[in-house]
């Protein structure tokens, strides 16, 4: 803020200064420019007003010579005109010319008895009074003193003498020192001299410099001057004035001018006044004067950039103070809160706003640490059940396996007891059926013999009758039981019917059969059943039948073969064994 307020203050002060001194400025050259166009216009007036005296004075030297002329002794020509130049040095030469061109009178008798005829001045003046603009001196050079290095240089005056009847009594003619009109320009000049430091020149019509620094003389003027000069009687100039190029006075200057006007009696030069000054000096009190600004302005910047630092400091002050504050805000320390602060309108208004916002703010942080927390206890609990969820599911998932594997079991015990018979735990009729099949298309593609015996217990009607149902039962529990032992593993053994049992041996012929059946029949009728008094003797009548089977073949129908030996068995007188080759043979035969 102290760097932007010491910014503002020193780019408003520089322009603020370059803006009034270049008013400043402007204004010293358009001022001192007019003075200078005064000066000319007075100059100019001086020189006409001189050159008007000089008029008179020859006009009534003229009306006194003409006098003398006509008869009038009481007047000396040669004194008038001596006394004439004593009074007014700047007349180089005053002479009475008579009509037909040859001196008269002259002062100090110069050119006396000489011819003028052929001159300008004396040829212009038998019409009237006449002015001749600057010429060398063409008789007068050697006559003449000449103190400076320059040649002589006049202008002529020249007024008719007439008679009454208007007839030429003769002229008079005069000529002045160039320098003359130089000593004009001194004469006024001289006391403003010191304040003005001007230079003073004169140019003819033609813009050539009769007058000026010494270098100059000779020389025209400047063009812009001159196109200036044509369009007005008088005025100034500013900007590049340099006369001729060995005047050195290359640069600025400051230029007015005036030119010379004309009488209506004898006419005029058409001179023109010019008086100039240098721009360095024309402005050194503007540039004195902008050099005053400059300090004063920087005075004053210093000044305020020395308030601006006190009032940027009161600005920021309590800015400062509450940045500092709120970075040591701690939400839960009510004391560390942002202060109330007066310091200034803005300050205030700020301070409450921000002490309203972060109370605002604590309370909503509260808000939001209070829902977060209970939002924590919430998600804890919800986990917690989700997880017991887990567990009961898991265990449920257990349980579950641990039904279907007691299913599993089930199924398979219910299996084995479909295929088990209940009283002796031997294979049900069911499952004989089941193996049967099997082993039946087993053996179509082995080609390997398969036989079934099929054996019935004897009389076991008269068993039940005798000694009741529950030795009946005991009785094929027993013949159950040694049967199973006889036969090999790989054999099935099943109940078949109330006491009527079925073997299926696989791998063996119809003659390995039949010796298996006897050794059935043989071990069942040597191990009778111990009953509680005595013994009970069992026997079995058994048909065996065996093919090599070809795929018309069944298991129905080997069945069949031995269930028919069976009964050749029990026709026979029971207690043995009858195969099913042997009944096809008695048939056959
Ligand atoms: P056969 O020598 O001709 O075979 O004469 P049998 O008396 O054995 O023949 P039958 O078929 O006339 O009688 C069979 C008897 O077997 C009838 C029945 O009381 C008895 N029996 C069948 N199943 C059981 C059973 O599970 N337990 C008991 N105790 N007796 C049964
Ligand atoms: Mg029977
Ligand atoms: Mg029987």
């Amino acid at each position: 803020m102290i760097l932007l307020f010491g910014g503002l203050v020193l780019v408003a002060t520089a322009v603020a200064t370059w803006l009034i001194s270049s008013l400043a400025v402007e204004e010293v050259r358009k001022s001192t420019s007019q003075n200078l166009q005064e000066v000319a216009v007075q100059l100019r007036d001086k020189i006409e007003l001189d050159l008007h005296e000089r008029y008179t004075d020859l006009s009534i030297a003229a009306a006194i010579t003409s006098q003398s002329i006509l008869g009038d002794q009481s007047v000396s020509v040669p004194s008038m005109v001596n006394a004439l130049q004593d009074h007014f040095p700047s007349y180089a030469w005053i002479g009475l010319v008579s009509p037909s061109g040859t001196v008269i009178t002259s002062t100090d008798n110069l050119l006396q008895g000489m011819d003028v005829s052929e001159r300008p001045w004396f040829q212009a003046a038998a019409e009237g009074p006449y002015l001749g603009d600057v010429h060398p001196a063409a008789l007068l050079e050697s006559r003449l003193e000449n103190p400076s290095s320059s040649p002589l240089r006049f202008v002529d005056i020249a007024v008719p003498l007439f008679a009454d009847d208007n007839s030429l009594l003769g002229i008079l003619g005069a000529h002045l020192y160039l320098d003359w009109v130089a000593s004009i320009g001194e004469s006024l000049l001289a006391p403003l001299q010191k304040r003005l430091q001007t230079e003073l020149m004169i140019a003819d019509r033609d813009g050539n410099i009769l007058i000026g620094p010494e270098d100059s003389i000779g020389m025209q003027i400047p063009e812009a001057l001159a196109k200036k000069a044509d369009t007005a009687p008088s005025g100034y100039l500013t900007g590049a004035m340099a006369v001729g190029e060995a005047s050195g006075a290359q640069g600025d200057y400051l230029t007015g001018f005036s030119r010379l006007r004309d009488s209506e009696e004898y006419g005029g030069f058409d001179w023109l006044v010019i008086v100039r000054k240098p721009a360095s000096t024309a402005f050194a009190p503007a540039n004195e004067l902008r050099l005053t600004l400059i300090t004063t302005g920087f005075a004053v910047a210093l000044m305020l950039i020395f308030f601006a630092f006190f009032a940027a400091r009161w600005i920021t002050r309590p800015l400062l103070r509450m940045t500092e504050e709120a970075r040591n805000l701690d939400p839960d320390q009510p004391a560390t809160l942002i202060k109330q602060r007066d310091d200034y309108e803005e300050v205030s208004t700020l301070s409450s706003t921000l002490r309203n916002l972060i109370l605002s703010l604590t309370a909503r942080t509260r808000e939001m640490n209070e829902l977060n927390t209970t939002l924590e206890h919430r998600v804890e609990e919800r986990t917690r059940e989700l997880e017991s969820a887990n567990a009961l599911l898991e265990d449920e998932i257990v349980q579950r396996e641990a039904m279907r594997r007691e299913r599993e079991r089930l199924i398979r015990q219910l299996e084995e007891t479909v295929r088990t018979d209940a009283l002796t735990g031997l294979k049900n009729r069911r499952h004989y059926f089941e193996l049967g099949e099997t082993a039946v298309k087993k053996s179509i593609r082995s080609g390997a013999p398969l036989s079934a015996i099929m054996f019935d217990a004897d009389y076991f009607k008269k068993v039940n009758d005798t000694y009741g149902h529950g030795v009946g039962d005991k009785a094929l529990v027993h013949l159950s039981r040694f049967a199973q032992e006889t036969l090999r593993d790989i054999d099935v053994l099943a109940r078949v019917g109330g006491e009527e049992f079925a073997v299926l041996l696989e791998n063996t012929d119809e003659q390995g059969a039949g010796e298996v059946a006897e050794r059935l029949r043989s071990a069942i009728e040597s191990n009778p059943l111990p009953l509680e008094r005595g013994r009970l003797t069992l026997t079995i009548s058994a048909g065996v039948a065996s093919f090599r089977p070809d795929p018309s073949d069944d298991l129905d129908t080997l069945l069949l073969y031995a269930d028919k030996a069976l009964y050749q068995a029990k026709a026979g007188g029971r207690n043995r064994v009858c195969l099913y080759s042997e009944i096809q043979q008695a048939t056959n035969s």
